[in-house]
């Protein structure tokens, strides 16, 4: 066989807002492209108009601009094969629906859903095949005469896939290899509906695929069990020689437990499974985004692309897109599920967002802030951010662990860094770093609040209020004088035992705050 141009395609269905297992999908495809320097198409599937969801073909393109995956033709990016919408190729397939009638390969079938339904009550496992077509209302069992008539006054019809039982079908996968079914088990689907002149997935998704000369089909597993009733059409219409090659993806499992990855796990333990925030226009839910949550696009695609596949053990799981597209391999991907990993989503965040300039945090820390009413300048954001991104912290696992994890979103920062905007209104006098820091007056010393009055009014002579200006003031005076005043001086200061440097915290504060916040300790703790 000739080797083809590697033409590949991302082909979802408008019905919601893209799952993350889609996104992996398109990502795959988009590296299996950039790597055989091919080209990645866009197909909107929207033959099902009972499943239609308005706005989701448009999520879906931002997604991908955000995400930073590109196509190079399909809808909204235009090319030569065209429409790329499926909804608007109505009269493509129509052609080729009425070729496999010509040949033979599908026939018409008049039953109703009740007659259907009926037939299903008599029969046990009623599947419509080769065992039971003949007992029903279709063209093989009524004439020509009969047929023509009932179409003519009006009577809704189906085309079915004629399927010649007990062949052994076989899918070469480049994933799981040769995967056989027996023909036998496949029903005769339905191809197309009068009803709304529409086809179903299977055949449009076929022609497709051939008219727009797809080289490879890369999908999630859940389409595997389609893929032989898909060979057996590109037989039926003679287009073995260009059948493009399957590979099937591994499920994305669960972080917990068995099974698939769904939208409850992620409501559950707290994670996105969309791309962007969704909002039903049914039901105005709003489901969290991957976007809005305060993730970067390269921590995302990087911690995607690894769910399922690998560069081997000895390279960096850090990767650019464009490392990943030197790297990728589709033969390598594995046929198992890939557990979803969400404290592994969160650390590649972290990675990502350290690299980034601290002013980059800005705009989502500043929704943080603003959600707690308070209002920062950009620059005191950024500082807050240089001083606390590298801190851990504190979160529960899913078997109710506490456990510590880097500071992977603007979220984080909350907890960490409300004595930045809010001074401490009171001292909680059984916490432990208070009891052990802050000493009441005794005969031979002179107590913690005497010893930060002290150390105020020095404060306040200085001139210099940087970091390093305070630090190269204050620092000899405070050897000089033997004192040791950096924990009182904290708990004045954050009202806790955390927080960063001292200097950078009263650079931060100003003078006038910094003495102020110390007056009101000295006056609370005594
Ligand atoms: N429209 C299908 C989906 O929603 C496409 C499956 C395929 O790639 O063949 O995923």
């Amino acid at each position: 066989m000739t080797e083809r141009k590697v033409r590949v395609r991302f082909a979802p269905s408008p019905t919601g807002p893209l799952h993350i297992g889609g996104v992996r999908t398109a990502l795959y495809n988009y590296l299996y492209a950039r790597k055989h320097g091919g080209e990645l198409i866009f197909r909107i599937e929207d033959t099902d108009t009972t499943r239609f969801v308005p706005g989701a073909e448009e999520y879906i393109i931002e997604s991908f601009k955000w995400l930073g995956i590109k196509f190079d033709e399909g809808v909204s990016f235009g090319g030569n094969h065209g429409p790329y919408r499926q909804s608007e190729r109505r009269d493509i397939y129509k052609k080729y629906v009425d070729v496999l009638l010509q040949n033979g390969k599908a026939y018409i079938a008049f039953d109703t859903p009740e007659e259907l339904d009926a037939k299903r009550k008599e029969v046990e496992n009623f599947q419509y095949d080769a065992s039971t077509r003949q007992q029903m209302r279709n063209s093989l069992t009524l004439s020509k005469e009969e047929v023509d008539a009932l179409i003519e006054s009006g009577h809704q019809y189906v085309v079915r896939f004629k399927i010649e039982p007990g062949r052994d079908v076989e899918v070469d996968d480049i994933i799981r290899g040769k995967v056989v079914i027996n023909s036998s088990v496949l029903d005769d689907k339905v191809l197309y509906k009068s009803a709304d002149q529409l086809p179903t997935y299977h055949l449009a998704n076929i022609v497709d695929d051939h008219l727009m000369e797809v080289s490879h089909v890369i999908r999630g597993e859940e389409w595997l069990p389609s893929a032989p009733l898909h060979v057996l059409l590109y037989e039926a219409f003679g287009w073995t020689d260009t059948m493009p090659r399957f590979a099937h993806l591994p499920l994305l499992l669960k972080p917990i437990g068995n099974g698939k990855l769904s939208k409850r796990d992620g409501d559950k333990l707290g994670f996105p499974v969309f791309p962007l925030e969704w909002h039903d226009p049914k039901t105005g839910d709003i489901s969290s985004g991957y976007r809005e949550k305060g993730y970067v696009p390269e921590a995302v695609v990087n911690f995607l692309a690894l769910l399922g596949w690998n560069p081997g053990e000895d390279h960096s799981e850090m990767m650019t897109l464009d490392e990943l597209v030197e790297h990728f391999d589709l033969s390598k991907c594995s046929k198992n599920g890939a557990k979803f990993d969400y404290v592994k989503a969160a650390w590649f965040n972290h990675q990502y967002l350290i690299q980034h300039p601290d002013s980059d945090w800005v705009p989502a820390f500043d929704q943080v802030l603003r959600a707690q009413g308070i209002e920062a300048t950009a620059e005191q954001m950024t500082e807050v951010v240089r001083m606390m991104k590298t801190k851990v912290i504190e979160y529960v696992d899913g078997q109710g662990n506490k456990k510590k994890r880097n500071i992977s979103f603007a979220s984080d920062l909350w907890p960490l860094c409300q004595f930045f905007f809010v001074a401490p209104a009171s001292f909680d006098r059984e916490d432990k770093f208070i009891r052990k820091n802050w000493k009441a007056a005794d005969a031979e010393q002179a107590g913690t609040a005497a010893e930060m009055s002290r150390f105020a009014d020095r404060l306040a002579e200085a001139t210099d209020w940087t970091a390093e200006g305070l630090k190269a003031d204050i620092d000899p005076w405070v050897e000089e004088q033997q004192l040791r005043p950096w924990n009182a001086w904290r708990i004045c200061l954050v009202g806790l035992g955390q927080g960063p440097d001292m200097y950078e915290l009263a650079a931060f504060l100003g003078k006038e705050e910094t003495l102020c916040r110390m007056r009101f300790a000295i006056a609370e703790l005594g």
